[in-house]
């Protein structure tokens, strides 16, 4: 595979987590070889080049928040959406790697870190701007959007072809709006307004417990739901008169979102014998795991990224809602997360194979 550009507002890491306990006990085996001092890796005859790999005899993973989130917190305060996105089967180490588990206490992912980024340079920069945060959680299960920081949780949204679907009584609609920039924001979601660490936190724990509560099947739901954690930054200029990029309220305000996914679980689905259909090789279980591959693949297209409306953002929620914060100017980062473990190997080879596409 060819390496992607410098400039390439999509990057590629690899995070491999240890085997597990019981990988061990079941006598696992690795699977997978990190070419030393490269990001290349090895899977029977198959060999894969990411911009990082972490774990797995790759780079330790305590690098990953330096090299692969800081220059979207950078771009975050310039103006500029972004995204992270994790990406793999359940069980690969997705939500470790995210941070999204407020129960997982002896390790910290990505999320505190971005958190604690954000706050420590708000505080450096209060003499120059003035700062408002707002954070929102939404859910995409079975292309339905759940509004995690709100009671009212199940709201459909307009159709890609433009029909609303019905609207469940009584509960006020999560929408998806066409912005002005032309991308989807989620109009209608609850923001909350958060000014210190600890509110933020208490909106990420609020929001997961919601996760689980409204699923009648907790581990199977939350692995078959999108979550998006959305930091919404607006800074105004102390110092007036300077040009402002992008207004999104007011004039002299300047708004960018970072995008934090933790994506359903990338398992095909096994059909049981009894319903007589044997899923085809490469149909996922999720349309939006799908539709992101595509987005995401077109985006690293150079021909396809010049004509815009070849990038089908249209053919799922998530890739709508994610449209104003991928491809453009945006920044990107999919960490695509697998087990090392000899019995996954088919659902880590395919992981490779659609994280390659991105690049
Ligand atoms: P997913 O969200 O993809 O389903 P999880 O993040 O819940 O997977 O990870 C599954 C299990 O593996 C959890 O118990 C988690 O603590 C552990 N784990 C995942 N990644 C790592 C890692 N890099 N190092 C150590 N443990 C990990
Ligand atoms: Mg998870």
């Amino acid at each position: 595979m060819e390496n992607s550009s410098e400039n390439c507002n999509v990057k590629v890491a690899l995070h491999i987590r240890p085997l597990s306990r019981l990988e061990r006990q079941n006598g696992g085996k690795e699977c997978l070889d990190v070419v030393p001092g490269t990001a290349k890796v090895l899977i029977d005859k198959n060999s894969f080049i990411f911009d990082h790999i972490y774990g797995g005899g790759g780079s330790p993973s305590i690098n990953m928040f330096e090299e692969c989130v800081m220059p979207l917190l950078d771009a975050l305060f310039q103006g500029y959406n972004s995204t992270v996105i994790a990406y793999g089967q359940t069980g690969s180490g997705k939500t470790y790697t995210m941070g999204t588990n407020p129960k997982e206490t002896s390790h910290k992912g990505l999320i505190f870190q971005i958190m604690q980024t954000i706050f420590n340079k708000m505080e450096t920069l209060k003499n120059e701007s003035e700062f408002q945060l707002h954070v929102s959680f939404i859910e995409i299960l079975k292309e339905e959007v759940r509004d995690l920081l709100d009671s009212a949780v199940i709201e459909r949204i307009e159709t890609s072809d433009g029909n609303p679907e019905n609207v469940a009584p009584g509960k006020p609609p999560v929408q998806v709006r066409k912005a002005a920039d032309g991308g989807q924001s989620l109009n209608g979601s609850t923001e909350v307004s958060v000014s210190t660490q600890k509110e933020m936190t208490a909106c990420l724990e609020q929001g997961c417990l919601k996760r689980s509560v409204a699923s009648t099947d907790m581990n199977t739901q939350s692995s078959r739901s999108h979550a998006i954690f959305t930091i919404i930054l607006e800074q105004k200029d102390k110092n007036k008169g300077e040009e402002n990029p992008i207004d999104c309220m007011g004039e002299e305000y300047r708004c960018a979102k970072l995008h934090l996914v933790d994506l359903a679980g990338s398992e095909r689905a096994k059909k049981s014998a009894t319903e007589g259909v044997r899923f085809k090789e490469g149909v996922h279980i999720n349309k939006g795991l799908f539709a992101l591959g595509n987005v995401i693949s077109a985006l690293g297209d150079d021909k396809k990224r010049k004509e815009a409306q070849h990038i089908p953002y249209r053919d799922s929620k998530l890739t709508r809602l994610l449209q104003a914060s991928l491809g453009g100017n945006c920044k990107t980062v999919m960490i695509a997360c697998v087990s090392p473990a000899d019995f996954n190997f088919e659902e880590t080879l395919n992981t490779l194979k659609y994280a390659n596409r991105a690049r």
